[in-house]
């Protein structure tokens, strides 16, 4: 079978499913491809956090921009996606992090984010239960927030498809071409053609862009997670440990308490197991934090990629190949700028024009300065 499209997204994680969302608005011909099923990737992995909280005027306001639109979800995908504000709650437990914090919030303050710096009896006062040794200060949005990839997902499937876009799923990209138009052969043998491609294959990007001789800056590295059962809810925000042997949790309106640690030294490459030693880590970094948390049972474990860039910002940008658009590199919150990234990206496809500052996520800066809240 060979089929043509004005554009064919590689990719149905949340950022190939919204943008192909903001592309069939725009009455786009479009497919997309997706390797296994949607959300199969590090979207339907990740824990769902939302926060304005970051280092730089332009990734605040494309994270301002995002959060209006998971704010809008529930009426324009027509169904409950779980958006809840419990705010995210950074903590500080060396003086060098106080810096950071305090640097940050003075950016954050001057883009109006509902951001303050806590001592740590303020931070007792928004979660009592926290164990404050050792602890300096905390930075707190109470505006942060969460949400539940999956339904968003299925939401931006039924929209594509009302719009006419086509989906293969299970049927992974095997060999990408360019002649006139760009050539994908699936693994059914299906071949596409179209004069425009978006690369959003997540951590396999870099893998794909080879094929068309790109080298890029993208680098897996294996994170975990664990869910526990459900408890009575006793916190609310997003509690982000910075030290080395830290970890983030919230608990979700469900009661579930979803935890993740960054290893160190990371994980490299792209890994779907998980591994002896996590299970026994989180609980230890979570129970120090919270010590209330020793009756909590875990449910489940599992892994997926956050992709890495030299600079922790992604990559989104047409390539020097005229047509080749790629969206990857989305480290720790590519599931929270989803919405605002496939809004702008699917605009410079069709009219060559942003509508916002993507500048940091040039596919040609330098990646020399770093995003420190990663
Ligand atoms: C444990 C964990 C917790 C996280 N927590 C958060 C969080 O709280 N907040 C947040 O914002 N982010 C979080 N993240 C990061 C977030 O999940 C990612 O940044 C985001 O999901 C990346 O989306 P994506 O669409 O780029 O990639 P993906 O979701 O990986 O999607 C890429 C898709 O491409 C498909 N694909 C690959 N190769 C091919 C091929 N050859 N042909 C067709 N399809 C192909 C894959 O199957 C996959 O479905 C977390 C990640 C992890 C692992």
């Amino acid at each position: 079978m060979r089929k043509t499209y004005d554009v064919v997204v590689i990719g149905g994680g949340i950022i190939g499913m919204a943008a192909a969302y903001y592309l069939s608005q725009a009455n786009v011909k479009l497919a997309l491809v997706e390797r296994k099923y949607i959300g199969s990737g590090s979207t339907g992995r990740c824990i769902g956090g939302i926060r304005q909280q970051f280092s730089t005027a332009a990734s605040i306001r494309l994270m301002q921009e995002s959060f209006k639109l998971f704010s809008q979800m529930e009426e324009e995908l027509n169904r409950p996606v779980e958006f809840h504000q419990g705010g995210y709650l950074f903590l500080a437990h060396t003086a060098k992090m106080v810096d950071v914090f305090k640097k940050n919030i003075e950016i954050q303050k001057k883009e109006n984010v509902n951001v303050s710096l806590l001592s740590p009896e303020e931070v007792k006062d928004v979660v009592p239960s926290l164990n404050t040794d050792g602890l300096l200060a905390g930075t707190y949005c109470p505006d942060d927030a969460q949400a539940f990839p999956f339904p968003i997902l299925d939401g931006y499937k039924e929209k594509i498809e009302q719009s006419g876009g086509e989906f293969y799923l299970a049927n992974p990209v095997t060999t990408l071409k360019k002649e006139n138009h760009f050539r994908l052969t699936l693994a059914d043998g299906t071949l596409l053609e179209a004069p425009k491609v978006l690369l959003s294959a997540g951590p396999w990007a870099g893998e794909l862009a080879k094929q068309l001789g790109l080298d890029l800056p993208l680098y897996p590295e294996r994170h975990e997670a664990v869910i526990t059962e459900r408890i009575p809810k006793f916190f609310e925000p997003m509690v982000v440990d910075y030290r080395p042997d830290g970890c983030y949790f919230h608990q979700l309106i469900s009661g579930q308490i979803i935890a993740c640690y960054t290893p160190v030294p990371n994980v490299p490459g792209i890994h779907e197991d998980v591994s002896f030693e996590f299970l026994p880590q989180i609980a230890w970094r979570m129970r120090r934090l919270i010590p209330d948390l020793k009756n909590a049972a875990f449910l489940r474990n599992w892994s997926g990629s956050y992709t890495m860039t030299p600079d922790g910002n992604p990559i989104v940008d047409e390539s020097s190949i005229d047509g080749f658009y790629i969206a990857s590199g989305m480290s720790g919150h590519g599931f929270m700028f989803g919405p605002a990234i496939g809004k702008h990206l699917a605009q410079f496809m069709t009219n060559g024009e942003w509508g916002a500052d993507f500048s940091e996520f040039s596919i040609t800066r330098e990646f020399k300065s770093k995003e420190n809240l990663k």
